[in-house]
């Protein structure tokens, strides 16, 4: 409970077990989206506090107790923060809302999510044996698999689910025993404070959890190349994850990478037969391309649609699009919250106009809305022919853009959903079974829905192929990464083997 109650609100550095403001005094104001106004201020880390969080951190794995407390102990405080999560939920959800822009609906839901992942991660340890006896093939020996934690985790995240992204490594890490130092997005830093407050008032020991707030190129590029840390778990975008896997290799230490994702929507004709299906096909393509203004990794933000439904889909698409209701996430009725900064508006809004010069059709949104103040709000857009050749197709534009490609046959779908560099996601929309797990098994991606977008199961991995990243989250292998595997080999009637004659 000290910590929790103890900080003042420059102190967002936490390292064995004390709040800090950075040691260099900076501070950083953290602005709301929707009105880009700052509503708070936290401290602008460097790599010196990094120093003395990853410092704090090496200690409490090496002497501490954590790494060495049985899995029912570890399993039941994360259950207790679980507990803790839905206690605080509305505040919580506020909190993500205010920061990242989202509604307080989603706000809440991603809440709920992160309650989940500590539930799951707390199960998948608890119920786990302690190893893996191998069959040696003598009785004299005893041959047995066992895991241990990697030691000290780096844990970089992003701006578009903060306590999420940053749940989804710090509940396996700690349930596999690990300590860590967590760096949030600095522009979304507020619930990962939040979440640390929670850890500590669960009875997690001093130095276990550390967080450093600031920016990538101080803090996270110190941690990914620090000597002490064992292991670097990274979500955001392709270009700073490559910029962390070299960071990292000269220390060879483990390295998973989350990163973006540019993803596919199928649609075929079939799907679209009935009203109630064509009704449905059309509604979760915008919800796959605009929830949280198409600021996901998962986003499905290329349609790609059979050409005999193509007109019908994408002007029903277009006028549902034109009327979805942006606005401050915490208003009432609104379904879209602002964009999360002006760099960003700034970069869709470049795609948009990229696309339009090479010869895309706009079919709805395209610009900055009216009457919305100094948020940073761009509308739902619509951009109608579009072909792989153009950059809108190619990159992750992480906005509320849709593109429309079009195919005749099913190798046509499955070669389109397939051109992309990245992997993240992607989903088929079909009433032919047969069809939806045939292009299922052909897709390319680490996640298809079949005639579903965006659920995920903590219990089943989470990430990439091709650039999309490295490692998996969620599921067992997103415990895994946090694990070292070693093997005990023990000799119970040792004897000399006369190799040497000597
Ligand atoms: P980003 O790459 O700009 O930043 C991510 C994090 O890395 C931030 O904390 C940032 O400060 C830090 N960082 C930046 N440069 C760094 C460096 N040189 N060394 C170490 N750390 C550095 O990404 P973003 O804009 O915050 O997030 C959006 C991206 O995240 C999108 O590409 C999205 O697809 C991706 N993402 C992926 C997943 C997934 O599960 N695969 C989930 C959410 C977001």
């Amino acid at each position: 409970m000290a910590g929790q109650h103890a900080r003042q609100a420059r102190q967002t550095i936490h390292a064995g077990g004390e709040w800090r403001e950075a040691a260099s005094g900076a501070t950083r104001d953290i602005l709301d989206p929707a009105d880009a106004q700052p509503f708070t201020v936290v401290a602008e880390g460097d790599e010196k506090d990094t120093d003395v969080a990853v410092a704090a951190a090496r200690q409490a794995f090496d002497h501490g107790d954590w790494p060495r407390t049985p899995v029912s102990e570890r399993a039941a405080l994360l259950y207790r923060v679980a507990d803790l999560l839905v206690r605080d939920r509305e505040r919580l959800g506020l909190l993500e809302s205010r920061d990242a822009g989202k509604t307080l609906e989603e706000g809440r839901v991603d809440i709920d999510c992160v309650a989940d992942a500590f539930r799951y991660f707390a199960g998948l340890v608890a119920a786990e044996s302690s190893g893996r006896v191998v069959d040696a093939g003598s009785p004299d020996i005893h041959s047995v698999v066992v895991h241990e934690p990697v030691g000290v985790c780096a844990l970089i995240t992003p701006w578009n689910y903060p306590l999420l992204q940053a749940s989804w490594k710090i509940a396996p890490a700690l349930a596999a025993g690990n300590t860590f130092v967590v760096k949030p997005s600095e522009i979304t830093p507020l619930t990962t404070i939040a979440l640390i407050e929670l850890l500590v008032e669960a009875g997690l020991p001093a130095g276990v959890a550390n967080i450093v707030t600031g920016p990538g190129h101080s803090v996270g590029a110190r941690l990914a190349e620090h000597p002490d840390v064992d292991l670097v778990s990274f979500t955001g975008g392709l270009a700073s994850g490559t910029k962390v896997a070299q960071a990292a290799a000269p220390s060879v230490k483990k390295v998973a990478l989350e990163l973006g994702g540019k993803n596919p929507n199928v649609v075929f004709a079939d799907a679209c037969a009935t009203e109630e299906g064509f009704d449905t096909a059309v509604d979760q393509a915008l919800n796959a391309a605009f929830i949280h203004s198409g600021q996901v990794c998962s986003a499905g933000g290329r349609l790609i649609i059979e050409e005999s439904v193509r007109e019908r889909f994408v002007a029903e698409l277009a006028q549902r699009a034109g009327r979805i209701r942006l606005g401050r996430g915490t208003d009432d009725g609104v379904e879209c919250g602002p964009l999360v900064s002006e760099q960003q508006r700034a970069k869709v809004d470049g795609y948009v106009a990229s696309a339009l010069a090479e010869g895309a059709v706009l079919r709805t949104g395209g610009k900055r809305p009216e009457g919305l103040g100094d948020g940073y709000f761009y509308e739902p857009t619509v951009l109608d022919a579009c072909h792989r050749e153009m950059t809108v197709v190619r990159e992750e534009v992480f906005g509320p853009v849709l593109t429309v490609e079009t195919f005749r046959t099913e190798d046509e779908a499955v070669a389109l959903a397939n051109d992309t560099e990245y992997g993240l996601a992607g989903a088929v929309w079909t009433s032919d079974a047969g069809r939806a797990r045939r292009v299922a098994g052909r897709l390319r991606h680490g996640t298809v829905w079949i005639n579903d977008f965006h659920p995920y199961l903590p219990q089943a991995e989470w990430g990439g192929f091709g650039k999309s990243g490295t490692g998996r989250e969620l599921g067992p292998a997103g415990l895994a990464e946090y694990r070292e595997t070693k093997h005990i080999y023990q000799n119970l009637a040792p004897r000399p083997v006369r190799w040497f004659a000597g």
